[in-house]
């Protein structure tokens, strides 16, 4: 095998015509995306039916087809996210430049859970984490790492506040929670993740503590403070406490000062889930809103939101970074990874749950720079102000009632004249299938939310293609498909 030929190699010129040719169909879908569908409505059996039934090939195919097909599968039988009237639940269109970002990432292939292995994209990451603090406006101190999303962010942090706040056996006795009873405060409105966690982590689910929101989707505080009071004297122990920076359904931002003095008063953990809202604090006419972030003893957020970040990219942020590595820090004989002669040495498989990690930094690296502060500080208001114009037209329209609007989240729904606005039973199940329709047409993409029993159209816009005409075909859109369906 001197002259190695394996299957899977690419020669040079094949590779620059496969590659040319996938970077011009990709820079068209691009210039195009506006022109096509937003979804295809397929059937999950007319997109299999697409794939045919074969098994396993047993041997290999020509690559320029393989592209060919792939390219033109994705191309026409996806949803877009990328899509300026795609609105639902929190996918943002991506940043061309992170797609190129994650092809470059891709082919120099480095993994960055030890230093000595990626020695530039190490550096590359640490820097991004310090940006992303600067982003949000907490101190740079704050360390952290990129993970695959909101989730992985929320259990990189949980962990960490079960790691320091319960007793100090815990890392090596476990967890015996209906002995312990360790338990864990979050606003109703917070993710699923949250479940997760407990599961995950061994609290179980019966140690969440869902605390009340008012009228506007905000926890409420006082209440939060009584049910540490009483659970202390009933024999729990209080770990953590949640508070969140842009709630999925309707973006409300928790009174996080607030929720800081309570955990400084009872010595708990306070985790800020900013997975969707935090980066607006970058908005100098927001930063009042997460007031207290700076108090957070670990944050999550996701630049796969409204960072604009192809999918995966979530952080992880941690006031004090020892914290990382007194949970997830250990020295196997097997890794050779720590005998630099520098301190300082990052191995990023020492701060969080994985070991092999990928080169996620590198696509938010870029757009950090390509558009900077002010770059985002632009895109995010647009966002906000267009969200609000929704509002505004869903307000103003006699067949339409606008519910809330928080950040870039516009929520409402559709009254036809013949039913009464208090018929909920009615309105709901009309709008329920008004959202089906819209799903499945291609038009406009929305998700839904229920406040305060009524359910909602959700519009949520982390989206840099959207334009005020997009939110004004949004209104007819909705409104003629609600007309069809009485
Ligand atoms: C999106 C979101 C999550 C989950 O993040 P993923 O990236 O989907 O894993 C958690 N919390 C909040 C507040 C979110 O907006």
């Amino acid at each position: 095998m001197n002259e190695r030929i394996t299957p899977l190699a690419i020669d040079k010129k094949l590779f620059k015509q496969i590659g040319y040719r996938l970077v011009d169909d990709i820079a068209e879908f691009f210039d195009t995306i506006q022109q096509r569908p937003v979804t295809t409505g397929e059937s999950p059996k007319q997109i299999q039916a697409l794939l045919h039934q074969t098994s396993l090939p047993q041997n290999g195919m020509p690559v320029n087809e393989l592209f060919t097909n792939a390219t033109a599968l994705l191309l026409n039988h996806s949803l877009f996210n990328g899509h300026p009237k795609f609105f639902g639940y929190i996918t943002s269109s991506p940043a061309p430049a992170g797609a190129l970002a994650d092809m470059l990432a891709a082919a120099v292939n480095p993994n960055v859970g030890a230093h000595i292995l990626s020695p530039m994209a190490t550096a590359i990451e640490k820097q991004t984490i310090q940006w992303l603090a600067e982003f949000i406006g907490v101190p740079t101190s704050y360390g952290g790492l990129l993970v695959s999303g909101g989730n992985m962010a929320n259990f990189t942090c949980f962990l960490v506040a079960r790691t320091i706040k319960a007793p100090k056996s815990i890392k090596e006795d476990g967890i015996n929670n209906d002995v312990q009873k360790l338990t864990v405060y979050c606003p109703k409105t917070t993710h699923t993740w949250i479940e997760k966690a407990a599961v995950l982590f061994g609290l179980g689910t019966k140690s969440i503590r869902w605390i009340d929101v008012d009228n506007n989707n905000k926890m409420k505080n006082d209440i939060l403070e009584k049910m540490i009071d009483d659970d202390k004297q009933n024999g729990f122990t209080p770990l953590i406490v949640i508070g969140t920076a842009g709630d999925v359904s309707t973006g409300a931002v928790d009174d996080l000062k607030s929720i800081a003095t309570i955990c400084k008063k009872h010595d708990l953990w306070f985790h800020v889930d900013g997975a969707y809202g935090i980066p607006a604090a970058v908005v100098p006419g927001m930063q009042s809103l997460f007031d207290g972030i700076q108090e957070a003893d670990s944050i999550a957020l996701d630049p796969h939101k409204w960072l604009y970040s192809p999918l995966e990219a979530g952080c992880a942020l941690v006031k004090n970074p020892n914290h990382l590595t007194e949970t997830y820090s250990s020295h196997p004989v097997y890794y050779n990874f720590s005998n630099n002669d520098e301190p300082a040495t990052l191995n990023y498989y020492e701060y969080g749950l994985q070991n092999s990690r990928g080169f996620r930094a590198l696509k938010v690296w870029i757009n950090l720079q390509y558009v900077g502060r002010s770059g985002y500080e632009k895109m995010i208001s647009d966002d906000i102000k267009l969200s609000k114009l929704l509002y505004v037209l869903a307000h103003e329209h006699e067949e339409l009632e606008a519910i809330s609007q928080n950040l870039s989240i516009a929520t409402f729904r559709y009254i036809p004249p013949e039913i009464d606005k208090e018929d909920n039973d009615a309105l709901n199940k009309l709008n329920e299938a008004l959202l089906n329709a819209l799903q499945h047409n291609g038009e406009a993409f929305l998700s839904n939310a229920v406040v305060n029993g009524k359910y909602c159209l959700r519009a949520c816009i982390v989206n840099f293609r959207t334009t005020e005409q997009d939110i004004h075909e949004l209104a007819e859109i909705v409104v003629r498909t609600g007309r069809k369906l009485r």
